[in-house]
């Protein structure tokens, strides 16, 4: 049975390496998917590769720019009718430095989409799902947002950030049956991965032993928690940080 047949799911950061494939995983479960992200050529590229996997809305924005956040989820009601999951996930890593090296404008623009990014998606979406009865929100945050690591304190900063909206949200959407969780992966296999083994100069190898598993994850393995919190197999859990991290918070 597909697990996800009949909802709408709107994911940002929906042409990157973890939204386009938790998109894929989606649609093969039944969902229509509405894929939001900052260009026009990715989200175009994203569309057609994922075509014949079901039905796809692609709405450029800026998450971080209020009035933008408001026009997807607009646009996402106007075509599919309604949102029932939320995988609010874009997110931008910043520069690689010492905390007392980074520059303050690199810091904003972390917090600015990362955090409030994370925020006007939930300021706009919860009044959807609110007014349904019914809706998932998966925050992505990172094991970044559970613990320290050195050279990426607004990122870090961020990241925790996230935890606390979600806490905050799910208590207060929970009596009209709408729940709010966070994924926190270890590295993934991504653009963003390779971009900060190149900040740090170290290479996957040596990172990977870092995880107990041994190994970066892949995107395929955050599409499976996203999944489970997207579906009605999770209908009793809100409020809760997932890690998805290969044995990294048992260090
Ligand atoms: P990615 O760079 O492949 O994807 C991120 C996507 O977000 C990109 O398509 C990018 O265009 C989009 N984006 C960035 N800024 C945006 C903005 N202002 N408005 C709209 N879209 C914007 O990286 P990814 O690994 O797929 O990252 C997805 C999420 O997972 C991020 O929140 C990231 O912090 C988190 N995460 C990633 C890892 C990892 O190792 N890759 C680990 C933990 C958490």
């Amino acid at each position: 049975m597909e697990r996800l047949s009949g909802k709408v799911a709107v994911i940002t950061g929906g042409a990157g390496g973890i939204g386009k494939v938790t998109a894929e995983r989606f649609l093969k479960e039944g969902a229509k998917v509405v894929l939001v992200d900052l260009f026009e050529e990715s989200l175009s590229k994203a569309k057609e590769e994922l075509a014949s996997f079901g039905e796809i809305l692609t709405v450029q924005a800026d998450v971080s720019k209020e009035s933008e956040v408001e026009n997807y989820v607009k646009k996402a009601v106007e075509h599919f009718g309604k949102i029932d999951v939320f995988f609010n996930n874009a997110g931008i890593e910043g520069k690689v430095a010492p905390l007392v090296d980074q520059k303050m404008e690199d810091f904003d623009q972390v917090m600015s989409v990362n955090v409030r990014g994370t925020y006007l998606g939930l300021k706009y979406v919860l009044p959807i799902m609110t007014k349904q009865g019914d809706g998932s929100v998966i925050n992505t945050s990172s094991v970044a947002g559970l613990n320290g690591s050195p050279g990426v304190s607004p990122y870090i900063a961020s990241k925790h950030a996230v935890v606390g909206i979600t806490k905050a949200a799910a208590i207060e959407v929970a009596n009209a049956n709408v729940r709010v969780n966070s994924i926190h992966p270890s590295p993934v296999n991504t653009r963003m991965m390779r971009s900060l083994e190149e900040g740090m100069n170290v290479e996957e190898e040596t990172l990977a032993k870092s995880i107990p598993l041994g190994r970066y994850g892949e995107s395929s393995d955050i599409a499976n928690l996203v999944l489970f919190l997207a579906s009605d197999d999770s209908t009793f859990i809100t409020g809760v940080q997932y890690r998805v991290d290969g044995g990294m918070g048992a260090l």
